[in-house]
């Protein structure tokens, strides 16, 4: 193998990754000034083949319209709503964007990637009934919130989700929420989409089966990069005066490797997905929402079961889970090895920590990696109370790493969100964890342009650009109520969501 010291190339911009997250950043990028000359390295032989795949995530549009987890109940009993808001009003910017995609002809069939699907919380006994009671009425008094529908009637349950009421006692004690405005998206051909137009209109093709070794500082230029090309093994270096660590799992092995003080003390805890996907054309023509419930005691807030109808590839399909698997990979194609090689002295406290603390949620999963097929059929009889083996098969879905950071108390905590690591000078960003997820990817590349492009971003220019390609990306829209509703009509019109709200 044959290594060269000197940058064959050199580029404003390297993103590492063919995922949601290096396409949403890379695009928005090039719409703000097309003459930024950017590199996306994927390891891979395509793009979208990790956690960003079709079926290797949920497809939910998180706008906190079904996640419990988002409205916890206080110690006063009163139901905070702070955090739904965050998340809805994060997903309403991507949506804003995918309209300008459309506005701008870039993007032409919106029902390929986006579809409306109701959303429900669906709970069962007289404790969680009264709790979503008050958490609907807490949401309700909420502009974004107020078109959420309560009930506790088994006839409309029936009517909103049957296969879930079908052969059950009509004396069960059961509420739930209706959400019209609530979508699925298929994050996998919206990252397709998303590259074809980066190549066709940007003239900036993914380079694919090629790897990122290393990334050190440079004396010329911010950063050398080191990258493989994984078919003739030839390694070749690249200058680039910013770099994004979109690697999903891959990240935070990259991150270790880079000279900078913010990576220290970050692990990750590898928790793959599985689902139940139902084979029965009759059962699936049946279901037209997502219903979400809530989550085991000891169980992680991704872990909240969930029957989904899903488009994929323009099909409807009915998915039911998520089951947790344990596996030491950070990537579904990565190594066994991942894991262990991300153990250093400066992150060891970190993940001790977290694993003393945290015992509940190490046996709700070695319970859950020691479930077979008829004890996954159980928990969906949950809801399905008829569900019948033979019409059900399991799927494994992508891989999360979740973050654990360091903590004084605690040495370490697991946490379930996204972090956005960047050097002081914002030249390198990277981003660790996995929720909410794709969903969020345009807020959360709003905050890496931030860091990583002021100068670009701090222009008359840059800022009147972002405001046409999503109206609220600095605004709050509790502030401006009138016009938020104004440009969610206009966005739900162009990308065909169904007028129910
Ligand atoms: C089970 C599950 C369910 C989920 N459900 C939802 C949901 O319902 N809604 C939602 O919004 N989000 C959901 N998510 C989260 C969402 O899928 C992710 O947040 C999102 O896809 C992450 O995108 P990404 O681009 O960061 O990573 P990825 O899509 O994983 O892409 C990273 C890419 O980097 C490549 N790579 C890694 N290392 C290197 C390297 N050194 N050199 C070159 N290439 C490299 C990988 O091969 C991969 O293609 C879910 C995730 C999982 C696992």
């Amino acid at each position: 193998m044959k290594e060269m010291t000197s940058p064959e190339e050199t580029y404003d911009l390297i993103c590492v990754g063919g995922g949601i997250m290096s396409a949403t950043l890379a695009l928005m990028l090039k719409l703000i000034d097309p003459k930024t000359k950017i590199l996306i390295v994927e390891r891979l032989n395509d793009v979208a083949l990790e956690s960003s795949a079709t079926w290797n995530n949920a497809g939910t549009g998180h706008s906190a319209f079904c996640e419990l987890n988002y409205t916890p109940e206080n110690s006063k009993g009163e139901i905070e709503v702070s955090k739904a808001i965050e998340i809805f009003t994060q997903f309403e910017k991507s949506k804003e964007f995918w309209a300008y995609l459309i506005q701008q002809k870039l993007l032409d069939s919106p029902k390929d990637f986006l579809r409306s699907v109701p959303h429900h919380s669906w709970v069962e006994g007289k404790d969680n009934v009264e709790y979503l009671k008050k958490r609907h009425q807490a949401m309700t008094s909420h502009f974004m919130f107020e078109t959420m529908k309560y009930s506790e009637e088994v006839g409309t349950l029936k009517q909103w989700f049957p296969l879930i009421i079908e052969n059950r006692d009509p004396n069960e004690v059961m509420a739930a929420t209706r959400m019209e405005l609530g979508t699925g998206v298929d994050f996998g051909n919206l990252t397709e989409t998303y590259y074809r137009i980066l190549e066709q209109h940007f003239d900036t093709p993914v380079v694919l089966e090629h790897e990122v070794l290393d990334i050190d500082p440079d004396k010329n230029i911010e950063w050398l990069i080191k990258i493989q090309d994984l078919n003739t093994e030839k390694v070749k270096h690249y200058d680039a005066k910013h770099v994004f660590i979109g690697a999903g799992g891959g990240a935070l092995p990259l991150l270790q490797k880079v000279e900078i003080d913010e990576k220290e003390g970050y692990g990750g805890f590898p928790v793959s997905g599985q689902w139940l996907y139902c084979k029965n054309r009759a059962i699936i023509d049946k279901h037209h929402a997502k219903v979400y419930s809530k989550a085991g005691p000891d169980a992680p807030p991704m872990s909240t079961p969930h029957l989904d109808t899903r488009h994929i590839n323009g099909k409807q399909e009915l998915l039911f889970g998520p089951f947790a698997g344990f596996s030491t990979k950070f990537l579904k194609e990565g190594s066994f090895l991942d894991l262990f090689k991300s153990i250093r002295l400066d992150n060891l406290p970190s993940m001790w920590g977290v694993f003393w603390h945290n015992l509940p949620l190490t046996k709700y999963l070695i319970k859950q990696v020691s479930m077979d097929h008829e004890d996954r059929m159980e928990e969906l009889r949950v809801f399905m109370k008829d569900a019948k083996s033979e019409d059900w098969e399991l799927r494994v879905a992508g891989q999360r790493v979740q973050i654990i950071k360091k903590d004084e108390d605690e040495g370490g905590t697991l946490e379930f969100g996204t972090d956005v690591i960047h050097s002081k000078d914002g030249t390198i960003t990277a981003l660790l964890g996995a929720s909410p997820g794709a969903s969020t990817a345009v807020h959360i590349m709003i905050e890496v342009l931030q860091q990583a492009f002021p100068e670009k971003l701090n222009t008359k220019h840059g800022q009147e650009k972002l405001s046409k390609m999503i109206p609220f990306w600095n605004r709050d829209i509790t502030e401006f109520e009138d016009e938020f509703k104004q440009v969610q009509k206009y966005c739900s019109e162009l990308l065909e969501l169904e007028e129910n709200h």
